[in-house]
């Protein structure tokens, strides 16, 4: 027998077929469910009615009460519009509307009471209100409170569907008599302990609230629920994958990890260098396969790290992989460790899209012989046709590059899956970390080298750029080298190209007799390389670029970071920017340049970039300004999943009690960490067609009727 709530949206009073699929297409609500689950975005008050006296230049979505005195048409083609004009007894505005003027020119009558909802905005003096809802106004009917606002698709609005009608939609659904045979997902006991509403209660509130306590509480339920399944899930498959993912033991340490760590190694370790290497080696003795990711804010290190760690592979008779998320990271890896590999005999080969075809099979001949130790490369590493005598531990640098399916990809080079380390630079708070990179475990390199000088951080307007000149000159006197960045402005790549080359020309009149390299995104990648290397050898002192340089790249010599049109970056990308810069024992410097006048927003990370250099705060902050889901690092985590409404940066408390309970419950119920049998390791997640992780419907129901909740308290 069918749900109730799995229903086909086209059955639903006023919907039928041809909205069905609108609704479908557009807003992804294809059955009863995702009805009642497509919560408002934001809710206004509609229980005050505005005098047109009292708008202001910013103002929300707010309700006028008064009459139409007289319509017209105007102009021709798109520009064709229906304009009303509406007094509220005192003083009139317009409202307008761009479509169907026809039609909707004979809908409204003059000199009738109306109720208008929309947002004012002012046009030349006069207060306009483009496509405002309108409703006769009832002087019987008690005015409406909190109204929720659902988010729109334009092509929706077009076709004549309006908040009304989703309103009524929603309506309807809930008068059915089958709503109610909707079945609970939280037992009875954790409602009552947390104080939630039912969920029939929950619903009704959240799309037609009485007050804003009510509201409140219906929306901490939905998010304990939301965040419960969500840790649930992820505490399950972690610790099924402790138990039965077999890895390989690589119990020794030996020669090569030895002498290169008395002999060769050019730096003492920091102490947290260290710590994290003691990590990864536990976790190579346990049979089991590691799963780690390296958090260690950029130039902490990591590279080291991996380094050191390849070693203990191949001590333990395996061949080592490094993936590089592009080719100018692969080759700066290669170029690093091949000095580090000749002083202990090891040989590294890189394989990248551009390697050529004679010395591509070279390579894979040695890789399949066993004879390559290390491999460095790009995506290229991953396709079927390189094949491994033994792989036995794969690095991904700066992880934000790849999905989950490339991780697996590089699983399945081994019938025992290799150890893998994530290193990204991208740090995020640690529950976070762990809620996000659920499959992960975590490790942090929460200390710099020793002797780096903090980085100066700078903001200017264009119209210093003498002085930010001058200051590049001396740099450059000094022997340093620098690197001008431009964002990608346009979302046009020829526009953003010719930004770029006018800054290059730009640059080179400013200092005729220095070396100027540029690179791009859209360069062949030879020239690419070639550009960026003159700029490496430090041929070239100046490097005028695109965001290309963000990740990784590595001139300990370059202590000048200038930074174009800053205020369009966000806080995580002007982080890893700046962190190319520091890298020596050199002061260094980081100048945002803005024009005079930006956005508050703008201003507000501008300002928390000079005040501190700490990843850590400088996430959280930009967290906290974008929300979690933008984050650069959460996008492409192995984990993607699909919150409707709580968030992980802002519901910290609701975070830790979900993840509280779910632990709980899994302590008590041992059985429910196994997994579906037959499932593969690397379809651990269960995907929907845009790789969100569905929380299984089904499992909700399973969970609430079945599972004995009483444990939590
Ligand atoms: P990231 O973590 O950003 O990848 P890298 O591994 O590129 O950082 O390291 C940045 C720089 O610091 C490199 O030049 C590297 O040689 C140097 N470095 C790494 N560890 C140490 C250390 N313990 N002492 C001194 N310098 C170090
Ligand atoms: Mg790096």
């Amino acid at each position: 027998m069918s749900r109730f709530e799995d229903s086909d949206i086209k059955f639903l009073k006023g919907i039928g077929e041809a909205r069905a699929r609108l609704l479908c297409d557009q807003l992804d609500i294809c059955t009863f469910r995702d009805l009642l689950d497509y919560f408002p975005f934001r809710y206004v008050d509609r229980s005050k009615f505005y005098s047109i006296d009292e708008f202001r230049g910013e103002m929300p979505l707010l309700q006028v009460k008064g009459e139409f005195i007289s319509f017209r048409k105007e102009g021709e083609g798109r520009r064709r519009r229906l304009i009303g004009v509406f007094s509220d007894g005192r003083r009139m505005m317009e409202c307008v509307w761009f479509s169907k003027v026809d039609a909707l020119a004979t809908v409204w009558q003059p000199h009738v009471p109306y109720v208008i909802f929309g947002k004012p905005s002012n046009f030349n003096g006069i207060w306009t209100m483009s496509h405002p809802e309108i409703e006769k106004y009832d002087a019987e009917r008690p005015p409406v409170g909190l109204q929720g606002i659902y988010s729109m698709t334009d092509t929706i609005r077009k076709r004549g569907f309006s908040q009304r009608n989703i309103q009524t939609a929603v309506k309807n659904l809930l008068s059915l008599p089958g709503f109610n045979t909707i079945s609970e997902t939280l037992p009875a006991n954790i409602l009552s302990l947390f104080r939630f509403p039912d969920i029939h209660s929950s619903y009704r509130s959240l799309h037609f609230p009485t007050d804003a306590d009510t509201l409140r509480r219906a929306r901490e339920r939905v998010k304990f629920e939301e965040l419960f399944y969500l840790e649930l899930q992820i505490l399950r498959y972690s610790r099924d994958r402790g138990r039965k993912i077999a890895g390989q033991m690589m119990s020794r340490i030996g020669e090569k990890f030895n002498t290169y760590y008395s002999d060769c190694i050019p730096f003492d370790l920091t102490g947290a260098q260290k710590r994290v290497l003691k990590e990864i080696r536990a976790d190579m003795r346990t049979g089991r396969q590691m799963n780690r990711l390296l958090q260690g804010d950029v130039g902490s290190g990591k590279t080291m790290v991996a380094f050191m760690t390849m070693l203990m592979g191949i001590d333990n008779g395996f061949q080592c992989a490094i993936m590089a998320p592009t080719e100018i990271l692969a080759t700066q890896h290669y170029e690093t460790m091949r000095e580090w590999c000749a002083k202990i005999g090891l040989r590294i080969e890189l394989l990248t899209g551009s390697t050529k075809i004679g010395e591509r099979r070279r390579i894979h001949a040695g890789l399949e012989d066993g004879s390559v130790n290390i491999l460095v490369g790009t995506h290229a590493l991953i396709e079927d046709k390189v094949e491994f005598a033994n792989l036995g531990i794969a690095v991904i640098d700066e992880q934000h590059r790849f999905g989950v399916a490339q991780r697996a990809k590089l699983w399945r080079k081994n019938n025992i899956p290799p150890h893998v380390l994530v290193m990204t630079a991208t740090p995020i708070p640690r529950t976070l970390a762990m809620t996000v990179y659920g499959d992960l475990d975590v490790s942090v390199i929460d200390e710099l080298p020793p002797g780096r000088k903090p980085i100066d951080t700078w903001m200017r307007t264009y119209d210093r750029r003498g002085e930010v000149n001058r200051h590049i000159r001396r740099q450059i006197d000094e022997g340093r080298q620098v690197y001008i960045v431009y964002p990608l402005v346009h979302e046009n790549e020829k526009l953003d190209l010719r930004s770029l080359e006018e800054g290059y020309e730009i640059t080179k009149r400013a200092f005729p007799d220095v070396n100027v390299a540029m690179v791009h995104g859209q360069m062949p990648a030879m020239e690419k390389e070639r550009e960026m290397q003159r700029f490496v050898t430090g041929e070239a002192r100046i490097l005028v670029a695109t965001t290309v340089i963000e990740v990784g790249v590595n001139v300990p010599n370059a202590t000048v970071m200038v930074i174009e049109n800053a205020e369009r970056f966000g806080l995580s990308q002007l982080h890893q920017l700046r962190g190319r810069v520091g890298r020596g024992a050199d002061r260094s410097w980081c100048i945002l340049m803005t024009k005079r006048e930006i956005g508050a927003d703008s201003r507000k990370r501008l300002g928390i970039m000079t005040e501190t250099s700490d990843g850590f705060l400088i996430s959280e902050a930009d967290m906290k300004m974008r929300g979690p889901g933008d984050m650069e690092g959460t996008q492409q985590s192995g984990i993607a999943f699909n919150l409707k409404m709580a968030n992980l940066a802002t519901d910290g408390q609701i975070v830790q009690r979900a993840r509280e309970a779910a632990m709980a419950i899994l302590d008590a119920n041992p059985e429910l960490g196994v997994a579906d049998e037959g499932m593969a390791a690397d379809e651990r997640y269960r995907l929907d067609e845009r790789g969100r992780q569905i929380i299984i419907g089904e499992m909700r129901r399973r969970f609430a009727k079945e599972v004995d909740w009483s444990v939590i308290s």
